[in-house]
């Protein structure tokens, strides 16, 4: 396996404990992190089709948030960092921009917990046009029998639980 290249695009996966728990999936594009609320969480199963709820970009520097959102704030709550690190888009000729205009992303994560291909595909679903699937390509890191969000609970940047941010 090849190095990452420390010029490739960042991403994190927030875990999030506001009114419901979600993870947030955020991809470094054009200075923002587009973003999508993953009620589920990413899964290694490419049976598994997370819903994924396109969100407001955020600011480059939140993804290394951890922390309270204090209460009154929209998304209050704890959250962590479950994992972060870079990504290439797999679309060759086609910018992560345009893929995402296009409806369909497909990316190499090389993260501390999740690797390997995902693809992100707008749905519509029930006629909103914030709704996506994420979903785990079939690769050498693809796998059923995981359940890596129950497996590896915790943050990446400081070792907490969700639990422990107070
Ligand atoms: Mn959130």
């Amino acid at each position: 396996m090849a190095t990452p290249n420390p010029k490739n695009p960042i991403f994190v996966i927030q875990k999030h404990g506001a009114r419901s728990l979600h993870y947030d999936f955020r991809l470094e594009d054009e200075e923002v992190l587009k973003s999508w609320a993953v009620p589920k969480g990413p899964s290694t199963n490419p049976a598994n089709k997370q819903l994924a709820l396109q969100t407001d970009d955020h600011a480059l520097d939140y993804a290394t948030f951890e922390g309270i959102i204090p209460e009154g704030q929209y998304g209050a709550g704890p959250v962590i960092v479950w994992d972060t690190g870079t990504f290439k888009n797999l679309k060759k000729n086609t910018s992560l921009a345009q893929s995402l205009q296009d409806g369909e992303a497909t990316i190499l994560l090389t993260g501390k917990k999740l690797k390997g291909g995902y693809a992100l595909i707008k749905t519509n679903y029930q006629g909103k046009d914030n709704t996506w699937l994420l979903i785990k390509m079939n690769d050498e890191h693809a796998d059923k029998e995981r359940d890596i969000t129950k497996e590896l609970p915790d943050s990446v940047l400081s070792g907490k639980a969700l639990e422990d941010i107070i």
